[in-house]
């Protein structure tokens, strides 16, 4: 029933043990008899990590069935990776890959349709970039798919048939062709993902994009006792490739498994530069200020539905054309219909100090990535106008602002997953200086920043008495040079 552990470095206090009981933190500086006793040898125990953006389903698809292509550094070695990929499959089996990024490309451009078909002739393969918002596929797909080069854009996406790219929304038209992951499939994923997160230190993570499948593989997954870490999700409502809005979801509250969010994209990837801005990108090869994906005033009508049915929302907005659209459309459903409920703005890539002003008074959350400063620097410092660089995710800004920031790892759309990086990024590798946070602000932001961003932090995020005892134990203090992941614990794993 109750644990005591001693001779412990407890984040943010002074005393050396903490009694859990239950499974919830019940005292600090215990000095009685518990059922067990373990001695922490000077280990740091922490609030278990939230990693407040992730994938999970796709890291772990990543982690069993997809072509992995991140890290890549020429494209002939991208192309052998596909022929070596090719080996395992039957001729006509699609061949799906993930993590390709131009801007890390030696030749620094995506692999042409015409050189894919070259490289699987009998197979349809799409690659998805990096970001997930640019996919490279063959003739064989685009067959497959029935788009040649007189198929029309789609709204909110765009068919490039000559070099073979599909942006945005476009993706849809392809993905019908493909054949659909069964829940089973996802329940595999998933698994994979939460357990390399639980390695990383994670009791808590948010997957940003679930859809109906998605969610029932949660579901299940929750209800057979079987998630590893707890999940929050954010429900996917406009999925990519059509003007098909999926029902709002029923809410779901169980202790591994919160499903009262929705999500949007209102805008593409600042990496590929699809983000929307109010200027010009640089180094792009046509003129572009990105892609706003709605218009202001369906948003809106999509928005006020979830808002008034009480639900959390979650929207992707990078660019600032995209920030003023989105917490512009925030403020009207919080004047017109107040409520409690925090919504979250991801990524929150280009505020300016107007954006900054009105995501405070509105008690918005925002998710940035830390890490995005060191995997995608390349692509920053290429394609944002010179003007913008000094805002790019800049954490000191937005801390400064008085925003609560829950950061997160957006994972796959980087290959470096492990919280303890971030937290390095977030410290040291702003695109100045001066946007670096400290240790604190940063550990912070990796564990009660994420817990607010769920409204959940009476139950998480810190080490207090009466929140749950979700745990990791770090042999060092996150940006030491030898600062490890000893183990992760959650509540109910406590012995009783
Ligand atoms: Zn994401």
């Amino acid at each position: 029933m109750s644990t005591l552990y001693t001779n412990a470095k407890l984040w943010g206090r002074s005393e050396t043990s903490v009694l859990v009981k239950d499974g919830l933190i019940a005292q600090f500086g215990f000095e009685g008899e518990a059922d067990q006793t373990i001695d922490l040898q000077g280990a740091h125990l922490l609030p278990g990590f939230n990693d407040a953006h992730v994938h999970i389903w796709k890291v772990g698809q990543l982690r069993t069935t997809t072509l992995d292509l991140r890290g890549i550094g020429t494209l002939p070695e991208l192309f052998e990776a596909i022929k070596t990929r090719l080996l395992t499959l039957q001729s006509g089996e699609w061949l799906y890959a993930r993590g390709w990024n131009e801007a890390s490309l030696a030749e620094k451009r995506p692999p042409l349709r015409t050189e894919l078909d070259e490289v699987a002739p009998h197979n349809p393969i799409l690659l998805t970039r990096t970001c997930a918002h640019i996919h490279a596929a063959n003739t064989l797909a685009f067959q497959q798919a029935g788009i040649d080069a007189s198929t029309p854009n789609p709204p909110g996406g765009e068919v490039h048939y000559q070099n073979g790219l599909l942006l945005e929304t476009a993706l849809g038209l392809i993905q019908k062709a493909m054949p659909k992951p069964s829940v089973q499939d996802y329940e595999r994923w998933v698994l994979a993902g939460c357990d390399y997160l639980r390695e990383q230190g994670c009791t808590y993570a948010t997957d940003p994009a679930v859809d109906p499948p998605l969610l029932q593989a949660y579901i299940n997954l929750a209800e057979q006792g079987k998630l590893p870490i707890r999940v929050n999700v954010l429900y996917i409502r406009r999925p990519d490739g059509g003007k098909d809005t999926y029902p709002l979801p029923e809410p779901y509250e169980h202790p591994f498994l919160r499903v009262k969010s929705v999500k949007f994209f209102a805008d593409g990837g600042l990496s590929g530069a699809t983000a929307a801005l109010s200027v010009p990108y640089q180094n792009t090869p046509e003129p572009s200020q990105g892609v706003l994906r709605f218009d202001t005033e369906e948003l809106y009508d999509l928005m006020l539905e979830a808002h008034l049915a009480g639900f959390q929302i979650g929207t992707h907005a990078i660019g600032d054309r995209t920030l003023t659209q989105v917490l512009g459309i925030y403020q009207r459903l919080y004047t017109e219909h107040p409520t409690d409920v925090r919504h979250r703005i991801e990524h929150f890539g280009l505020p300016d100090p107007e954006h900054l002003k009105l995501a405070h008074d509105l008690g918005v959350v925002v998710v940035p990535q830390a890490i995005f400063l060191r995997e995608l620097r390349v692509n920053f410092e290429r394609y944002l106008p010179e003007s913008f660089k000094a805002r790019c995710y800049n954490l000191r800004q937005m801390l400064d602002a008085g925003l609560t920031v829950a950061l997160s790892s957006d994972g796959p759309v980087v290959k470096e997953l492990r919280i303890l990086e971030g937290i390095k990024t977030a410290m040291h590798e702003g695109m100045l200086p001066e946007n670096n946070i400290s240790l604190t602000e940063a550990i912070t932001a990796y564990t009660l920043g994420g817990a607010q961003a769920q409204q959940q932090e009476h139950l998480y995020g810190t080490l207090e008495v009466g929140k749950k005892a979700d745990f990791v134990l770090l042999s060092h203090l996150p940006a030491h040079p030898e600062s490890q992941i000893l183990k992760t614990i959650l509540a109910e794993e406590h012995p009783s």
